[in-house]
């Protein structure tokens, strides 16, 4: 058997980077930057008033000081004239700073007679300017790669880039296999049950930035998971779920040999999960997962979902982990490595009572795994542990 870590080198050693390509700005969010992107301007590109008050001379404020109103600066439009000693300009906001002066008196400290403005009261510090690029300069870079926040895409707009270089999407194919698997919506037959786990996935990788595409279910028959498998063609990653042990009715592994993958099983030490199969395909990298619910949304989790942010050129990292302290005692883990379901609350991580790797309802309460690590002694409530989020919307 191998470790979590060691399984996850090999997956990672199936994949790279993929290209970048050029996207508008508006469709840029969430997608990973893949060049470094160049402000084009300063921000701000000129002095900037950042308040609305009455642009003068600095060393001239004083309480009572009177100035002359020569004219006005509304953002967007400057003042033309030089501002000499014993003249202010009305500004506002955003506006530049008129030639002569670099202080703005705020108008609450202000008293305007015509066109005469006094400062009354004790005016503040000042200067109420923003320095020209005090945000940033021509040239400065927001660095790939990055996952681009709601944030990132102001700045790189206000650095005026319509458009941004991004990883493209890696595509990912899913498929299903069992003579016992229905879609949702379907009828199923008397000992049918329905295709549930490949939704998990399709959701938690597209959260990732891939694209994904369900196929129809491959019964377990060589035709069928050859038809199944030809249909995932051309995808960046196929993932197959079950089937993929050594029993009799397991031929993703035979198949996908017969059309050319050299195939590696990978015993992992993990509870849940199971022996994962991977290799590559053609023009594919392929896992497969055990069908198991639990265990294929955990082996998403921790297992390919690294994978999609390595090929998003994220780098090769497993799932950050957090930590929490634990809510109650848990008693000793065996020798592998265990992902509890738990959730976080006040006190901490609580793990659930019962740990069935087949029950989807329980997995659906869960918001964190907890991480035992192998043959790891008891714990007791307030003890630091790690967790994996599991990200709801
Ligand atoms: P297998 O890995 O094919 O032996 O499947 C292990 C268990 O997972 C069996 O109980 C299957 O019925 C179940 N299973 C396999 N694929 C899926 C799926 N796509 N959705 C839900 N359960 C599945
Ligand atoms: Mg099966």
């Amino acid at each position: 058997m191998i470790s979590v870590a060691e399984a996850l080198e090999r997956l990672f050693a199936l994949v790279a980077p993929l290209e970048p390509e050029t996207v508008p700005l508006r469709v840029a969010a969430g997608r990973v930057l893949a060049e470094d992107a160049t402000a084009l301007r300063d921000q701000p590109p000129f002095p900037a008033s950042a308040m609305d008050g009455y642009a003068v001379r600095g060393d001239a404020v004083a309480p009572g000081a009177r100035f002359t109103v020569i004219g006005e600066a509304p953002a967007g439009r400057r003042f033309a004239g030089r501002v000499g000693s014993g003249e202010a300009v009305r500004i506002f906001t955003g506006a530049p700073m008129p030639e002569g002066t670099d202080r703005v008196v705020i108008q609450e400290d202000v008293t305007r007679e015509g066109d005469m403005a006094t400062v009354t009261g004790t005016p503040g510090p000042g200067p109420h300017v923003r320095p020209a690029g005090a945000d940033f300069r021509a040239g400065d870079r927001v660095a790939a790669p990055r996952r681009l926040s709601a944030a990132d895409l102001a700045l790189l707009a206000a650095m005026n880039l319509p458009e941004v270089r991004v990883t493209r999407r890696p595509s990912v194919a899913i498929l299903s296999t069992g003579d016992e698997l229905v879609m949702p919506g379907e009828a199923p037959g008397d000992d049918q049950i329905v295709a549930s786990n490949v939704f998990a996935l399709a959701a938690l990788l597209e959260a990732e930035g891939a694209e994904a595409r369900i196929l129809p279910i491959a019964r377990d028959t060589e035709s069928s998971l050859r038809a199944g498998l030809q249909l995932a063609q051309g995808a960046d990653l196929i993932l197959t779920v079950g089937g993929a042990s050594v029993g009799d009715h397991d031929l993703v592994a035979p198949v996908a040999a017969a059309l050319g993958m050299d195939t590696a099983f990978y015993k992992v030490a993990m509870r849940p999960g199971k022996p994962l199969m991977a290799g590559r395909l053609g023009a594919s990298a392929m896992i497969g997962l055990p069908g198991n619910p639990v265990s294929a949304i955990v082996c998403g989790t921790v297992f390919v979902a690294p994978v999609i942010r390595k090929m998003l050129g994220l780098g090769a990292a497993p799932a950050p982990r957090l930590t929490a302290p634990l809510a109650r005692d848990i008693a000793a883990n065996g020798p592998r490595e265990h992902y509890m379901r738990a959730r976080l609350g006040p006190e901490g991580l609580e793990p659930f009572a019962s740990q069935d790797s087949a029950l989807l309802s329980l997995m659906a309460e869960a918001d964190a795994l907890l991480i035992r690590p192998p043959s790891d002694g008891p714990r007791a409530a307030g003890e630091t542990v790690e967790y994996l989020p599991l990200p709801r919307p």
